[in-house]
């Protein structure tokens, strides 16, 4: 059975990186019908913080990218934080030694670079110094006080696997020097408990990013040695992703706003938006098209077909395929997800009142297919729902459309509209056509701008006649008095 995992280090916000590694793992599992894994690789005690394990939790939940074994849910193999799992990496460590797959190396940085420089060598890492210490030597190292780290012995030759992605990969061992799987006080490191993990929790299928290349020849030697003392099974099969390219075709750094994953929720994109333009970062479901749902991507996955050049994220991309699933949408759904961003704007109120329900149900289908993002409804719709004495006017746009030949324009306006018997969207349109287009025979956009920035407050609104007819005749009135002067 299929076994996948994620295993994010909780350090800093996430990143979109982490998004697309998620997701292809998810899609994988599901398409498989096998486990999805989600382990926290916390050892390093100083930059993993308990805020960035919840961003991470928070991510994967709000895109629905559920785990079936992990941190909080549990399973078979747990605990899954690293930091939980100490004893077995020591002992793994220990039996390690015993077989004689690592030794323990006294050298200091400067002691290697020295030798590098003199000898030199153009491998950069370590040179095998301790490899075969005496039991004088170490005993020397040791009277002298120095400390020492724990090191795996590389083998000779080369290693070589089926990369999922970008076919066979071969590694020359010489330039795969011999690395160390704890710190000098013991506490394991990444390149122990990565492969460690894989191995306890079963793990059959390895997917992560590019940048991790040149952990596997490492990986892939220290499972070997783990198979010959029972600790694994078998090595799991590896697949890389491309990079994800930024700006100026550089990698997506973690400095670049537009890497911060939790910010797309935050800016209202929906999360099967930000999930289908991620997918596209190394897949696509057919030449042909770009817009899909997770359930199509899950049905359709194949690892085999992840293309493993660098990938660029384009950010108006990942806007447009967002507006193509707001277009998805029914409208009560719209509404409903966006009612938390008007709550959070003070838009209304939280509950919401059934007054402002009510009005919500009205101008939602005037908004809907106007919004790009859920966070662009407040702007949209808070000057339906804003006391009268609160109603403020975008002051770019005022000064823009509301100048004197604007004013004229609202000032003719209110004197078609105050007569109005029925005060619906038909009767408003029919006077203001009139008025404006016939008799003033204004353009559309030169005649209707000023009207929207004086009832709505704003050049971008819902649809103006429509707006009005909810806003209600009072208010819609008194604002065009008010922008008159
Ligand atoms: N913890 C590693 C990272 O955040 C990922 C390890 C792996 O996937 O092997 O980059």
């Amino acid at each position: 059975p299929v076994r996948v995992r994620m295993a994010p280090s909780p350090t800093g916000s996430p990143h979109v990186g982490l998004v697309r590694t998620a997701l292809y793992n998810w899609a994988f599992a599901r398409h498989h019908g096998g486990t999805f894994v989600l382990r926290i690789e916390d050892t390093d005690k100083e930059r993993s913080t308990e805020e960035s394990y919840r961003g991470i939790l928070e991510l994967l939940s709000w895109l629905g990218l559920t785990w079936d074994e992990g941190v909080e849910v549990g399973g078979p193999y747990g605990p899954y934080r690293q930091s939980e799992r100490t004893e077995l990496y020591r002992d793994v460590l220990a039996k390690l030694a015993a077989s004689s797959y690592t030794y323990d190396c006294f050298c200091t940085n400067d002691e290697v670079e020295a030798r590098r420089k003199e000898s030199g060598s153009k491998v950069v890492g370590y040179d095998g110094f301790c490899r075969e210490l005496s039991a004088d030597q170490r005993a020397a190292f040791e009277a002298e006080g120095r400390t020492s780290v724990v090191r795996f012995r590389m083998p000779d030759g080369s290693i070589t696997w089926n990369d999922l992605v970008r076919g066979e990969v071969t590694f020359e061992t010489q330039y795969v020097p011999d690395y160390a799987l704890c710190r000098a006080n013991g506490d394991p490191l990444y390149t122990l408990t990565a492969p460690v993990d894989d191995a306890t929790m079963h793990i059959t299928h390895v997917l992560r990013g590019e940048d991790l290349l040149s952990s596997t020849p490492r990986q892939i030697a220290l499972f070997d040695a783990m198979r010959e003392i029972g600790i694994a099974e078998e090595t799991p099969q590896f697949g890389h992703l491309p990079y994800v390219m930024g700006q100026g075709n550089k990698k997506l750094s973690k400095r670049d706003p537009e890497a911060n994953a939790l910010s797309y929720r935050d800016q209202g994109y929906l999360p099967e938006g930000l999930l289908n333009y991620m997918a596209l970062l190394g897949w696509s479901i057919a030449a042909d098209r770009d817009v899909f749902t997770t359930e199509e991507m899950v049905a359709a996955f194949d690892i085999a077909d992840v293309n493993p050049n660098p990938a660029r994220f384009d950010l108006k991309k990942c806007d447009a395929i967002n507006a193509s699933h707001m277009r998805l949408l029914p409208v009560e759904e719209i509404q409903h997800r966006v009612l938390p961003f008007l709550q959070a704007a003070g838009v209304v109120s939280d509950p919401i009142s059934d007054a402002d329900a009510q009005l919500l149900e009205l101008a939602m289908p005037l908004v809907a297919e106007r919004i790009n993002k859920l966070a662009e409804a407040p702007d949209m719709l808070g000057f339906l729902f804003v006391e009268e004495a609160a109603f403020a006017r975008d002051e770019a746009d005022v000064e823009k459309l509301l100048d004197d030949a604007g004013r004229e324009i609202v000032a003719a306006s209110l004197a078609a509209l105050e007569p109005l018997e029925s005060w619906s969207t038909a009767a408003i349109q029919d006077a203001l056509n009139a008025e404006l287009i016939e008799r003033r025979e204004l353009k559309p956009r030169v005649a209707f701008g000023p009207v929207r920035v004086a009832v709505t407050g704003r050049r971008i609104s819902p649809p103006l006649f429509e707006s009005m007819e909810l806003l209600g005749r009072d208010r819609s009135l008194a604002r065009l008095r008010s922008a008159v002067g």
